[in-house]
């Protein structure tokens, strides 16, 4: 992808504060940070969300985002992390290359809004979970 943002900083074409590089991973500084330490992992092949990504790379990105939150947590003294990832435009996505959020966290940052929600009851989860199933 020619004029992908992170393709680019994959390729050495735009600069990124660089924390972790891996044989299929990359993470560096989000430019626009929440709170500072806001760090992004990506993969290094263009995939345009979780919907693309196959075994080796999701593994590899989960890896590097675990040993990345470790680095946030003891570098910031943050006292708690929170992975985001969006995918498509609903989900909430902007950059259209697979990335992981990691966001320090402090008491009381009232940094996220979380979504209201209702229990759907059990016959409707195992409705849910059996329509799950049977596409995984
Ligand atoms: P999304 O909204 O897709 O979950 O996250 C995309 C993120 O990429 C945004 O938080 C945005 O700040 C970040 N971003 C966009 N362009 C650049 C860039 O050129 N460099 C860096 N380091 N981050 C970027
Ligand atoms: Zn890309």
């Amino acid at each position: 992808m020619d004029d992908c943002i992170f393709c680019r900083i994959v390729r050495g074409e735009l600069p990124a504060s660089k924390i972790h590089e891996d044989e299929h991973t990359l993470a560096f500084l989000n430019i626009v940070a929440a709170h500072p330490g806001h760090a992004l992992v990506i993969v290094k092949p263009h995939v345009a969300n979780i919907l693309d990504l196959d075994d080796t790379l999701a593994a590899a990105v989960f890896q590097t985002t675990a040993r990345v939150a470790k680095a946030v947590k003891a570098a910031t003294g943050c006292d708690g992390v929170t992975l985001f990832q969006a995918n498509e435009v609903a989900g909430g996505q902007t950059v259209f290359h697979f990335h992981i959020h990691v966001l320090p966290r402090y008491t009381n940052d009232k940094l996220l809004p979380f979504w209201p929600a209702s229990s759907p009851g059990r016959e409707a989860l195992d409705d849910m979970a059996a329509r799950l199933r049977a596409v995984l």
